[in-house]
């Protein structure tokens, strides 16, 4: 995606281990995370959407080692985070800092908003008790608060007030990288816009670098450079979010986008309902883990796990899109636009007239 990438996540697994009985015996693993590899450049935000248990709040947490990830790397600026001692890696986290999701359970209600702030600073042994209060009032201001919170709790804040202090409190300890975990989710919609604003001055004016996990898709194509679809633990397309909007090759992605909303003729889409629940991740299906609910599922998808089809920096596992690039000398409009009319016609179709014969997308 890069040649100069501050982040490089590559084939990181998390999972859970299930455990029953009265002696927790390990029966099984919750495999929220397999095989997800990704960089994201210096000064880029790669946005990452998905499902609701997708795994996409897992690769954030990974990242930052909030959960311990059990396979793969993650290298922050040159260095693996995985392998790193207590101590290199408060140094690392100083350096990648997390906003949460819920800017209510996020804050901790029996702390003033200057304690909330000042911890991080003691605990990286930032500055002076003078130099903190400089550092905290300076937070504030850069996220439109001014220093007179510091002295109040979180319960006198509106949400959007308490999300504005929950990334003061990233911003103080002066990160390079932000994982953004549904930032904005919880907020009211009058002031989600106030919030992404105000992230995309930040990355701006501080040269942030971030990882912005949403599944609100029409915000992450205006805050994101790049964009990457998770689907039950793993990537299923990535690409430049210009182009992975005007063309997207992946069946799940198509039904994902067919769901926006879009004034612009030109963006509209058909709605493609997909069938079927997401599997359980501690028993994801063979072959492609989406071809329980894909429309165009072949043969060939319920055994074979499809491989990574890159071109000009837009990947794709998906065994069709992968043999329709070949057939089509590579047109990736064109290929979107035929996936996109096969996927419209098979789901208006009977569940066992859907599938197209192997080898073609039936039209
Ligand atoms: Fe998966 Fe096959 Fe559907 Fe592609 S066509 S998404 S490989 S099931």
């Amino acid at each position: 995606m890069s040649a100069d990438p501050l982040v490089v996540v590559d084939r990181l697994q998390t999972h859970f281990p299930v455990r029953r009985g009265l002696l927790r015996r390990v029966i099984g693993n919750v495999q929220a995370v397999d095989g997800v590899s990704f960089s994201i450049a210096k000064r880029r935000t790669l946005g990452l959407v998905g499902e609701s248990g997708c795994g996409k709040t897992t690769v954030g947490r990974s990242i930052l080692r909030l959960v311990e990830p059990t396979g793969g790397d993650v290298r922050f600026a040159g260095v693996s985070v995985p392998g790193r001692n207590a101590a290199d890696l408060r140094a690392l986290r100083r350096r990648m800092q997390i906003v949460f999701q819920d800017p209510y359970g996020s804050l901790n209600p029996r702390m003033t908003v200057r304690g909330i702030l000042e911890e991080g600073l003691v605990i990286h042994r930032m500055g002076d008790a003078q130099e903190r209060l400089t550092r905290m009032r300076r937070a504030l201001d850069r996220t439109g608060m001014t220093a007179g919170a510091l002295e109040r709790y979180p319960h006198e804040f509106s949400g959007g007030q308490r999300q504005r202090i929950a990334i003061a409190r990233a911003l103080v300890l002066e990160p390079e990288f932000l994982v953004l975990d549904e930032p904005i989710s919880a907020l009211d919609v009058s002031i989600q816009a106030q919030v992404v604003n105000l992230l995309v001055e930040l990355r701006e004016q501080l040269g942030l670098t971030y990882l912005f996990i949403s599944h609100d898709l029409s915000v992450v194509e205006y805050v994101s450079d790049d964009v990457a679809v998770m689907y039950l633990g793993r990537i299923v397309e990535r690409a430049d979010a210009a182009a992975l909007y005007r063309a997207p090759l992946h069946p799940y992605t198509l039904a994902l986008f067919s769901a926006v909303p879009s004034i612009d003729p030109a963006r509209r889409r058909r709605r493609i309902l997909l069938t079927g629940d997401v599997p359980s991740p501690s028993r994801p299906p063979r072959g492609c883990r989406f071809h329980p609910r894909c429309p165009l599922a072949e043969s060939v998808c319920r055994e074979v796990d499809p491989p990574e089809t890159t071109l000009d920096g837009h990947l794709v596992h998906c065994h069709v899109a992968a043999r329709e690039l070949e057939q089509a000398a590579g047109d990736v409009q064109a290929v979107a636009a035929r996936i996109a009319a096969a996927m419209v016609a098979a789901s208006a179709k009977p569940a066992s007239d859907a599938a197209p014969a192997s080898g073609t997308l039936g039209m």
